[in-house]
């Protein structure tokens, strides 16, 4: 696995956009909010968030544009979503670009949205937890049964 503390540099798969991440992730996480789900016609959308100042462009001009108020920055030429400017200090990087290994989230956010519930260990918070500005407020999921099967073969 590589290590999370190094320089990591990342690139879209056509390879026109390269970014390198500084440091660790401040958090990691899996945001199912309603503009998210437009932006990448994904139910979810699994996220490293970094501070702003340790992610560089380090080759090519990634497209910006916004679904509503979060600018979002894409490679022009394959489309693939690359960070969002969450807020001022805080960028979340679209954690498919990431090396294997290295997304390892924690919890889940706006969960008050998800068209598809997740059942994992993790937190599933409605909106964002309170230490973030939201409630602490957690959906439980009604109806999802889980139940184990290694098949009847
Ligand atoms: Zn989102
Ligand atoms: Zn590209």
């Amino acid at each position: 696995m590589p290590n999370p503390s190094a320089p990591l540099k990342v690139q879209c798969p056509c390879g026109e956009i390269e970014l390198q991440l500084t440091g660790d992730p401040v958090v990691q996480l899996y945001c199912h909010c309603d503009h998210c789900q437009l932006a990448h016609g994904a139910a979810m959308v699994p996220t490293a968030v970094y501070r702003s100042s340790d992610i560089g462009i380090t080759r090519g001009e990634p497209r910006v544009w916004r679904v509503v108020s979060t600018p979002r920055h894409s490679c022009g030429n394959c489309g693939t979503r690359l960070f969002a400017q969450g807020s001022d200090e805080h960028w979340g990087v679209n954690a498919y670009l990431l090396p294997e290994g290295v997304f390892r989230p924690t919890l889940h956010i706006y969960c008050k949205f998800a068209r598809l519930p997740v059942v994992d260990g993790l937190p599933h918070y409605a909106t964002v937890p309170a230490r973030w500005g939201g409630t602490d407020e957690v959906m439980e999921w009604p109806g999802v049964v889980v139940t184990a099967s290694t098949g009847s073969n």
